[in-house]
């Protein structure tokens, strides 16, 4: 799952004006125009936040490429950087991206892609303007990288209408600020693991979901154990058909990989610029040892800040597809030999830990922390949103085409394979 410490950080400056991809001259000074006399009628500074971003959407200026009426414009997704430089210059506030990136980064697309019209209507608008933070109800105690495998049941009602969903699931981050959770639990378990699993959006509300806290390793609690008992999801609240939940969820999926490992970044953007800073900062430190590494970690991170780039540009044209596992992967074995490099760097500061209090931060950011947080938490890098291992099975036999690992678990019934 998303995290904040991914490279779009809105903290780190956006991508300069000369390595965005080629846009039509005439759509960007078009756009860059609508955005100004939006901005001449609503001034930033004297409405209130929340009806400034609602009118934002509803000008379709939140993400250009969404469709009218949605908050976008039909228009291509590189243009949303012409809106977002005449937002930023006139002072205008944001919707906080990073308060709910599971939303934006995974819920929109999702629904964008299978909901119905009443769910698009209903749930983008207050999901762009950050008043309603989505969470991501997927992983549970015996279903991680086997997420197929998945125990949670969701049954009809007695009216035969809505459904009851009882489960365990777990590392949900973001479940304490959630209104709404995307949800995959399984329908029918008759059917072979893949066959059986529906697609939902669960009221968090809800009288049967209880959030626990679980505390990680670099002390704060991001993540939770949520309990699901007899929770009441309506029919109108399920995403795809029946049975067609694996397919709904591997687009959540292939999205996630892209929000984490897919960020616009500038040069020496992200976790490397802070490594170089703390390169600059103490020439007291530096040893040829370091001074290799620190250029080979360089090279890297420009390559896939590079690749990355160009992974965009495809992104612009559809959906994600099995390449962003890529992306995601350079991402996290970046971030840690980066972290690691830089508690070096640091000296004997890189043995003092900032916050050890186990904080429920609504924003995780890896800028504003210091150098043993972003060590400890970029361990989660390689495990968040798939692990590495996974991502590498999924590029050798969806991107190379390399045989598929033998699975004995495909053609039985769910409910008779072995737990
Ligand atoms: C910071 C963080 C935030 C998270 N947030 C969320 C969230 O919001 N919502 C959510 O649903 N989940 C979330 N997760 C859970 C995450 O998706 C799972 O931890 C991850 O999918 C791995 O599952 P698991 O922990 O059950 O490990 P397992 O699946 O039990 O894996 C254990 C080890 O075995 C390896 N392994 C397993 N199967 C194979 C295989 N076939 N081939 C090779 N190696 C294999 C794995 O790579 C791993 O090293 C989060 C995790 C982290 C760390």
């Amino acid at each position: 799952m998303l995290s904040g410490t991914g490279p779009a950080d809105p903290a780190e400056p956006a991508v300069p004006a000369g390595d965005e991809p080629a846009v039509p001259a005439g759509d960007a000074d078009e756009l860059r125009q609508r955005a100004r006399d939006f901005l001449a009628s609503h001034d930033p500074a004297t409405l209130p936040k929340l009806g400034f971003l609602r009118a934002r959407f509803d000008a379709g200026l939140a993400w250009v490429h969404y469709p009218p009426g949605l908050g976008g414009l039909s228009l291509p997704r590189s243009l949303q950087s012409v809106v977002d430089a005449e937002f930023a210059a006139a002072g205008a506030p944001d919707n906080d991206p990073i308060r709910n990136g599971i939303g934006l980064g995974m819920a929109a697309p999702t629904i964008l892609a299978s909901g119905t019209d009443e769910q698009k209507q209903r749930w983008l608008r207050p999901l762009w303007t950050g008043e309603e933070v989505w969470c991501q109800l997927f992983s549970e105690p015996g279903a991680g990288s086997d997420l197929a495998g998945l125990a949670t049941r969701a049954v009809r009602d007695d009216a035969g209408q809505d459904w009851r969903v009882s489960g365990q699931k777990v590392w949900t981050s973001l479940a304490h600020r959630a209104r709404w959770a995307l949800l995959v639990a399984r329908t029918d378990p008759d059917v072979p693991k893949h066959a059986g699993l529906t697609y939902f959006a669960c009221d968090m509300t809800d009288p049967g979901v209880e959030v626990r806290p679980l505390r990680q390793l670099t002390g704060e609690a991001e993540f939770n154990e949520v309990f699901l008992t007899d929770v009441v999801v309506r029919d109108r609240d399920r995403i795809g058909e029946v049975g067609e939940g694996w397919r709904v969820a591997q687009g959540t999926l292939m999205n996630e990989r892209v929000a984490i490992g897919g960020g616009a970044l500038p040069r020496e953007g992200g976790t490397v610029g802070i490594v170089a800073a703390a390169w600059r900062a103490h020439p007291e430190l530096r040893t040829p040892g370091l001074h290799d590494r620190l250029i080979r970690l360089w090279a890297d991170a420009e390559i896939a800040r590079l690749a990355t780039e160009r992974l965009r540009q495809q992104l612009a044209a559809g959906q994600p597809g099995p390449e962003g596992s890529a992306a995601k992967i350079v991402f996290a074995r970046l971030n840690q030999e980066l972290s690691a490099l830089e508690l070096e760097l640091s000296g004997a500061d890189g043995l003092r830990y900032d916050d050890w209090s186990q904080s429920r931060t609504e924003t995780v950011s890896f800028v504003t922390r210091g150098p043993g947080y972003r060590y400890l938490r970029a361990r989660g890098n390689s495990i968040e949103g798939g692990t590495s291992e996974i991502l590498r099975n999924i590029i050798a036999e969806r991107v190379l085409g390399l045989p598929a690992e033998p699975r004995t678990d495909t053609r039985v019934p769910w409910k008779d394979l072995p737990r």
